[in-house]
């Protein structure tokens, strides 16, 4: 059969959440990772930056469109509003389109499935496409509709909350996430073979929600094989397309894993160091509590805001929240005791703080200076100055095992240079290895906390990006530059 639309034949693109070339490294002389074996022992993978924050919500949008979040306009799940609440962000891919669009116009017969961040179906002809992460899956193929009902998949298995709440152990998370990869696969092989497609694309992010459980347990390897496994018997299937009719391969991920040991208190620092200040009633109660734990009522607020209620419990003005959470307490008991408090935005007095650290709850924490892009500014002049003595003070702080605790700060000037899209944090700081950044907890005995069970993994800024058959040097480094690559596959020159 010969493939048609690239002077090479077909490309085949699959893309892992999360996936660093260390973790391959651990994984590849296992069980039914014989596809991942061949590509590593030829070189065929290499490291690829990420955004900052390393998260799926830029990053894959970048992947896409070849534009940095602050061209694209998604820093992060959330942006920051003016009157301090976050509100969430979603890749439009209608405003920015994703490189298949141009394929598409160009007559290369696109298939699409679960591309994490595109929610949206597209307006045009030539792509199949089951819609991505972190929307409910949908689709504009007949066929696909079918074979997702065969398969009984209907987008990738929501079930952190299970596993966070303990009704689901994470071995058997493992094999729902394993499923769900093999029926995506199973998928686009059927649709492959049905059709001649000159760019298929399928995406599993299943990676990541799984290693956010498990990075730091001794067995880590054995909740992660079955997932890799299966996402390696289909690489292993595109391989032998590629061994008997051409075209090529290439493997993407959007950001790396690492275990963590400890999360720093990043908002509890800026708060003993007078950078930022708790409302009056919030603070008094914190000290009563010997600031370690405020009392038992706002312990039903963390389920408020854990609950469907957060929404509408986030716009709330904040003496309404505490009578609503007086009425809550009748609906949810039981608080556990904590060494350490829940702090929201909503807890900050914005009339006195100058820094805050918000949104990205990730070893790259994005922090900013209450001035005049928000409601209540607090710093008029002297922002350079203070972004310097900042910058100077957190260079100073220790990680727990005494060590820099950040390795990298990063100037927003220069990240976002000034972006109009949304209002751009001043600082971005990265947390040494084996650490994340906590912003929400509040302790006045330690910067410091043991990482949850769902921050027992989290991002680092090396993706991969890999080729098969193997191209020794692709100008591919950073997210940015995939597109481009994609691009001069299908001989068109940017
Ligand atoms: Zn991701």
């Amino acid at each position: 059969m010969k493939q048609t639309n690239s002077k090479k034949g077909p490309l085949y693109m699959v893309g892992m959440d999360s996936v660093p070339l260390w973790i391959l490294e651990e994984l590849k002389d296992e069980k039914g990772m014989q596809a991942f074996r061949k590509l590593l022992s030829d070189s065929c993978i290499k490291n690829m930056e990420s955004t900052l924050p390393p998260m799926t919500g830029p990053a894959w949008p970048s992947i896409y469109t070849g534009l940095e979040p602050k061209e694209h306009g998604v820093p992060d799940f959330f942006v920051m509003k003016k009157s301090y609440t976050p509100d969430i962000v979603y890749y439009d891919s209608s405003a920015v389109p994703p490189f298949w669009k141009e394929l598409a116009h160009k007559g290369v017969r696109c298939l699409v499935i679960t591309p994490a961040t595109d929610i949206t179906l597209p307006d045009y002809d030539n792509v199949d496409m089951i819609t991505g992460f972190p929307l409910k899956a949908r689709t504009n193929s007949k066929e696909l509709e079918g074979l997702m009902n065969k398969h009984s998949f209907d987008g990738e298995p929501n079930i952190e909350k299970e596993i966070k709440a303990g009704k689901m152990d994470v071995r058997e998370a493992s094999e729902i996430f394993a499923k769900s990869v093999s029926a995506r696969s199973d998928i686009a092989i059927s649709m492959m073979k049905s059709k001649r497609y000159g760019f298929s694309y399928v995406c599993f992010t299943e990676t990541d929600r799984l290693q956010h459980f498990v990075m730091n347990k001794n067995d880590w390897k054995r909740y992660l094989l079955p997932v890799y496994s299966e996402i390696s018997k289909y690489i292993a299937h595109v391989m032998q397309l590629i061994d008997k009719n051409g075209g090529r391969l290439i493997i993407v991920s959007d950001h790396g894993a690492q275990p963590i040991r400890k999360k720093f208190l990043l908002n509890n620092w800026l708060m003993q160091n007078d950078y930022l200040f708790l409302k009056e009633k919030v603070r008094k109660d914190f000290m009563k509590g010997g600031g370690k734990k405020l009392p038992a009522g706002y312990a039903v607020r963390e389920r408020i805001m854990k609950s469907g209620l957060r929404n509408t419990y986030d716009k709330m003005p904040y003496h309404m929240k505490r009578a609503a959470y007086k009425v809550f307490s009748t609906v949810f008991t039981g608080a556990a005791a904590a060494e350490y408090t829940r702090m929201h935005l909503f807890d900050f007095d914005m009339k006195k703080t100058k820094v805050f650290a918000a949104i990205s709850n990730d070893p790259v924490a994005s922090i900013w200076i209450n001035d005049s892009r928000f409601a209540t500014p607090v710093v008029k002049s002297g922002k350079d100055k203070l972004i310097m003595e900042l910058k100077e003070e957190l260079s100073g702080v220790k990680s727990s095992d005494g060590k820099k605790m950040f390795v990298n700060i990063f100037d927003g000037k220069d990240y976002y240079n000034g972006t109009k899209k949304f209002i751009a944090p001043d600082l971005l700081v990265e947390a040494q290895k084996g650490h994340t950044v906590d912003i929400f907890n509040f302790s006045k005995e330690s910067m410091f906390m043991d990482p949850e069970d769902a921050k027992s993994g989290d991002h680092i800024r090396e993706g991969i990006f890999g080729t098969y058959p193997k191209i020794a040097d692709t100008d591919v480094s950073t997210v940015t530059d995939v597109k481009n690559f994609v691009m001069k596959n299908f001989g068109v020159a940017r």
